[in-house]
């Protein structure tokens, strides 16, 4: 590629004015991404939170290749196959208890339109409309219509803020003020009309690593269930162990009524998502009246090759030590944690499994601040990709990184708070 033959991709959350030139990957293995000239890049967002156990991990890749030579494609509406019906049961085996069905789908994103028309379509279809979904502020469900009507009503939503459906905001429970939280939802769910709330579990991940207690995500499910609120859990980040626990939820013994998954689903290696439901949300729409029909689908659902490859990520979790890895970059989290908070460089040291987030101590602050980009360069010149949120950085790495190479991510942060004064200068 030459300055006179400019690609023609348009990249996502890119602002090509700023960014003109991508960096191009060849391999990736473990938690290492490789450019073409064998640069080696530590991958320590587990490529935008997706890989768990590590790039190109074996027993997924060879899933992958065994099933595109036996089928590839093949239409879900009236025929099945058995990586779906294999993966799906593997699901409800090990998801929380109530759930009993699963809706494949392509995205995180998807997985949360499919979540909110489950909602709306059950109440629908038993005669009780019931059309208010809430959510909570700072909250972030993906970038289709639906998602960011949901999400936190911010920049990145303005161009279609008129076009986006109306959805009850509950305060985020920051701390100090949580009980706010089960006070508003309480009273927001008593005015009566509300098919379904929607949360990300124990952090909001896009909405700048914000974590708030288990008990409240507890008492949460516990008004809904009051008021026979659906609780959607919107687990596409913090699922398949990233908070710790196979799923966030397990952390607050909460039961979700339907819960999102993707990202880790397959390990990170294929685009595959599901939405898991209740047998009562199953049956509202299983009818000899046509029209109460689950009306949702996508070319690709259940993609034979995405599932084989998700099943073999299931096997990874049964068969291999899985937990006991997480266990180990938990402790290693914790003790990166305990020398930040030790810092004046930095505030809000928090964890939540195996993610730490805090603060730079920076003179501008929010998503577009200028020192966002300014890390994001720098970590890259260390060989480390980093994406902070304005200022708020976030270490969230396959499981497979060592302790060693753990040690040169915060190295390099070390080596960017150094810097912070010096930009500010300039
Ligand atoms: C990433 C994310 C999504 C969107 O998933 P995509 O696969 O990017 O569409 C939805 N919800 C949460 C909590 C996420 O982190």
């Amino acid at each position: 590629m030459t300055a006179r033959d400019p690609s023609p991709i348009w990249h996502p959350f890119t602002q090509h004015a700023f960014q003109p030139e991508m960096i191009e990957i060849a391999r990736g293995e473990g938690a290492w991404l490789e450019t073409p000239g064998g640069n080696r890049i530590l991958d320590a967002i587990s490529s935008w939170w997706v890989i768990t156990h590590g790039h190109r991990y074996p027993p997924i890749v060879a899933a992958i290749k065994e099933q595109a030579e036996r089928l590839d494609q093949v239409i879900f509406a009236g025929f099945t196959h058995e990586p779906a019906e294999h993966l799906a049961r593997g699901l409800i085996e090990i998801a929380p208890q109530g759930l009993s069905h699963v809706f494949f789908s392509d995205s995180g994103s998807t997985s949360v339109e499919v979540a909110i028309k489950m909602a709306l379509g059950y109440w629908h279809n038993i005669g009780e409309p019931r059309h208010r979904i809430l959510a909570l502020e700072h909250t972030y469900h993906g970038d289709t219509f639906g998602g960011m009507s949901v999400g936190a009503r911010t920049l990145f939503s303005a161009p279609y803020a008129p076009l986006l459906f109306e959805v009850g905001r509950i305060p985020f429970p920051s701390p100090g003020h949580t009980q706010d939280t089960i006070d508003v939802l309480d009273a927001v769910c008593a005015e009566g009309s509300v098919a379904a709330l929607v949360v990300e579990p124990l952090i909001l991940g896009a909405g700048g690593m914000l974590t708030y207690p288990a008990h409240v995500l507890t008492e949460m499910k516990r008004v809904c269930e009051a008021y026979g609120v659906f609780f959607i859990a919107d687990e596409v980040m913090t699922g398949w162990g990233r908070a710790g626990t196979l799923f966030a939820c397990e952390r607050a013994d909460v039961e979700p009524d339907i819960m999102c998954l993707a990202k880790g689903l397959t390990g990170g290696s294929v685009p595959l998502a599901v939405t898991l439901c209740p047998q009562k949300i199953f049956d509202a729409h299983r009818s000899t009246d046509r029209t109460k029909t689950f009306f949702h689908s996508s070319s690709y659902t259940a993609n034979p090759i995405a599932c084989a490859a998700a099943a073999a990520n299931l096997d990874v979790w049964k068969r291999e030590p899985v937990a006991e890895r997480i266990v180990n970059l938990t402790q290693l989290q914790t003790k990166h944690r305990g020398t930040l908070r030790t810092d004046t460089r930095f505030r809000n040291v928090r964890q939540l499994g195996t993610i730490v987030a805090f603060e730079l101590n920076a003179p501008d602050a929010g998503y577009l601040a200028a020192i966002g980009p300014k890390l994001y360069s720098f970590f890259l010149e260390r060989n480390v990709l980093l994406r902070p949120l304005g200022n708020t950085i976030y270490v969230m790495p396959p499981y497979c990184i060592s302790e060693a190479e753990l040690d040169q991510v915060y190295s390099a942060i070390g080596d960017a708070a150094d810097q912070v004064d010096r930009w500010a200068a300039s």
